[in-house]
């Protein structure tokens, strides 16, 4: 059994810090003008755009042999984007050539090529790496709600009524293609916390006790970069260095410690998931996984364990 564990006096120091950072806001995933990464506000199929877009959000890297080789990076629109920017962008651009492109009745109705064209790059190939598990997925997340005769509306009509509304939204989406597979739950909090912060409000959730953590490769590297959580076995922690490829066992372990390391620092610091989220998503820039990380720049670094070799498990999934 490897020796992985959260280090509580670290917890204890990332709580102080983001409590009293002040900075630490969720954000309101919204584009302010077209051309831009996410829907605009107000207008129709956003809710479907989202309920779709969070799905899909996994697998934006590629191996080489048995390790890490790079993030996946595309030109849409004459920018190069990053894997998740890449899909928010080519939904948006999809939704707002048409505001059903993302309605389950329209992608059932949507042959594989079809479905391929809304993920083209300028170069006119899918970048996507994991491809065929998108298509999987999408096949069986459009069925899923055809054969229900049901809409994300519905789903979000019913959990909005419920007395834990985001405890709710998560147990429905425990059930959909998309958003089953993973018990930790990383894109269905993804879309909770979309849905909450976007400016139209979707959720309001009036049970924060029920929100779960985010948990993706961002965030475990930042987890054991950091020192929130410590790898004890010299020979997993080389090849967390090396970037090898780890197997289902290794990852599930450094991911459920993440998990709870970070389920300790929300409750620590009475931050919200989406806070929480936001700070680790902008030290993925700060603290990057192709370039040296800028520590002297870092506002964690006082407390930092800056174990900047190591990485997260390369590992892949549909969860992250
Ligand atoms: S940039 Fe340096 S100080 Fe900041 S989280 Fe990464 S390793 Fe820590």
């Amino acid at each position: 059994m490897y020796n992985i564990a959260q280090d509580e006096a670290q917890i204890a120091s990332f709580a102080a810090h983001l409590k009293n950072a002040g900075d630490v806001q969720p954000f309101d995933f919204c584009s302010r003008s077209e051309g831009c990464i996410y829907p605009e506000r107000g207008r129709p199929g956003v809710l479907e755009t989202f309920f779709f877009a969070c799905a899909h959000q996994f697998g934006f890297w590629t191996l080489a042999g048995n390790r890490w080789d790079k993030p996946m990076v595309a030109r849409l629109d004459g920018r190069d984007l990053k894997g998740s920017d890449f899909l928010f962008r080519a939904c948006t651009r999809a939704w707002q050539a048409d505001p059903a492109a993302f309605l389950p009745a329209t992608l059932a109705g949507r042959s594989n090529a079809e479905l391929g064209e809304l993920f083209r790059d300028d170069a006119g190939a899918i970048p996507l790496p994991m491809w065929p598990e998108h298509l999987a997925l999408i096949r069986g997340y459009a069925q899923w709600f055809v054969s229900r005769n049901q809409e994300p509306a519905d789903v979000l009509r019913r959990a909005a009524a419920a007395p834990k509304p985001l405890y709710a939204l998560l147990t429905a989406l425990a059930e959909i293609p998309g958003y089953a597979e993973d018990p930790l739950q990383k894109k269905a909090m993804l879309l909770a916390i979309v849905l909450e912060n976007r400016p139209e409000h979707f959720l309001k959730v009036s049970d924060p006790e029920s929100a779960v953590p985010i948990i993706d490769y961002h965030l475990q590297r930042s987890a054991l970069r950091t020192g929130l959580v410590r790898v004890g076995d010299p020979a997993l922690r080389n090849r967390l260095e090396a970037r090898e490829i780890l197997s289902q066992a290794e990852e599930e372990l450094i991911r459920a410690a993440t998990y709870e390391a970070i389920e300790k620092l929300m409750a620590r610091s009475g931050l919200s998931a989406a806070a929480v989220d936001w700070f680790f998503f902008q030290n993925r820039t700060r603290c990057p996984e192709t370039t040296e990380p800028d520590c002297p720049a870092c506002p964690v670094r006082a407390i930092c364990a800056r174990k900047t070799r190591l990485f997260q498990p390369v590992f892949r999934t549909t969860a992250y």
